[in-house]
């Protein structure tokens, strides 16, 4: 079992925000696509013939990809590999392109998931944010989706931002609950070094971020989302039974995955390797064959730290024999820091398995920083 990532290199607006790799320029984007399809070829037996059960198109925002470029990809990806009739295939989409027209023609395309970035459902966030969409862009989207029979839904919110408080974050999460959005992604606003959200905050055009704010809206949204039958299987990630993201999941079970286009990871369970994150270079690689990626082998420490890490951030948490079976010196390290935050209730042990209790997802970091071997 194995997962393909697609990163569609290119956004309408630059969120103050992000620190993702896009352009905002799509000048180049018919040379992307020919690049892109190259590397699917170079790259066909990185995953030497596993089955692909999830196909996701990230960004950057893949939803300026008209759905015969979609279809093209897709063609070229079934050429080299042999994709499950039932896979995951989603498409991360803005409100601002999902027209009914675009939304209709992304059912003549394999597409079955979308990934919503709505961040906000008001439009003094959206703005200081510098999200390309409307408010009222927010909510057509899902509308028509839905309309349209696209009901594998899932919606990324932002919480946190200067324009926020406890009210609109209630509003924003009733949104998701009156429409019965299957999948939410909730991240809290990070000030990001190199982003015009860490200029403002340094120049004094924008507050520093309110942690007291957010650690309450963490809070009530986990409670929230709880109550109205959201399983919270990742930390930043809640479903309805059944509705987990099949492709990050495949991820923080450290399942295989192909990375293809600029900035993109791949991992093939020893080793992990990297694209250029510079549309210009990848695009000049290609051109002569070349793959323009490096990779590095994971040491013993880098498997352990990332079980680690990808782990315990998961409902599933992390498991005894996993950890002897890395290396016995870790999992001597391991038990003995986390024997306080198992008094302290912050972590539960059942049989052979550690996972977070809900007191112990709010100081997530700091208990992953602590069981972290440093060499
Ligand atoms: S649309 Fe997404 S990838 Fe593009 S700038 Fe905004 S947050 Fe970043």
């Amino acid at each position: 079992m194995a997962g393909i990532y697609i990163h569609i290199p290119f956004c309408r607006k630059a969120c103050h925000y992000c620190n993702f790799h896009f352009s905002t320029s799509l000048k180049y984007k018919e040379e992307m696509m020919e690049a892109m399809l190259k590397e699917i070829a170079l790259q066909k037996d990185y995953l030497n013939s596993a089955s692909i059960e999830t196909v996701y198109f990230g960004g950057g925002t893949p939803s300026v990809l008209s759905s015969p470029d979609i279809n093209q990809l897709f063609e070229v990806l079934l050429k080299y590999h042999i994709i499950s009739p039932n896979a995951e295939i989603t498409l991360e989409a803005n409100p601002d392109d999902l027209t009914k027209d675009y939304l209709k023609q992304l059912l003549q395309t394999p597409i079955n998931r979308l990934s919503i970035g709505i961040q906000s459902f008001f439009e003094a966030e959206l703005v200081d944010m510098n999200r390309s969409h409307s408010a009222s862009q927010a909510i057509s989207c899902i509308e028509d989706a839905q309309a349209l029979g696209f009901h594998n839904l899932s919606i990324d919110l932002i919480y946190g931002s200067p324009k926020s408080s406890m009210a609109t974050w209630q509003h924003n999460l009733q949104q998701i609950f009156d429409y019965q959005i299957p999948h939410i992604s909730c991240y809290a606003l990070t000030v990001e070094p190199n982003t015009a959200l860490a200029h403002f905050v340094k120049t004094g055009q924008s507050p520093e971020p309110d942690n007291a704010l957010m650690a309450q809206q963490l809070e009530y949204l986990m409670q929230t989302m709880e109550a109205q039958g959201y399983e919270h299987y990742e930390i930043s990630n809640f479903a309805k039974p059944g509705k987990y993201a099949k492709h990050n999941t495949a991820y923080w079970k450290q399942k295989p995955y192909l990375g293809l286009g600029p900035s993109a990871h791949s991992f093939d369970g020893t080793t992990r390797s990297w694209n250029i994150a510079n549309n210009a270079k990848y695009l000049e690689a290609l051109t002569k064959n070349e793959l323009p990626n490096q990779s590095e082998v994971l040491s013993v420490i880098d498997q352990y730290n990332e079980y680690i890490m990808t782990g315990l951030r998961t409902q599933w948490g992390v498991n005894n024999k996993e950890i002897q079976s890395i290396a016995l010196p870790f999992y001597r390290h391991f038990k003995l820091n986390i024997q306080s935050y198992i008094e302290e209730q912050k972590v539960i042990k059942k049989n052979d398995n550690y996972s977070l209790t809900p007191s112990g997802k709010l100081i997530a970091d700091r208990i992953i920083s602590d069981l972290f071997w440093v060499s």
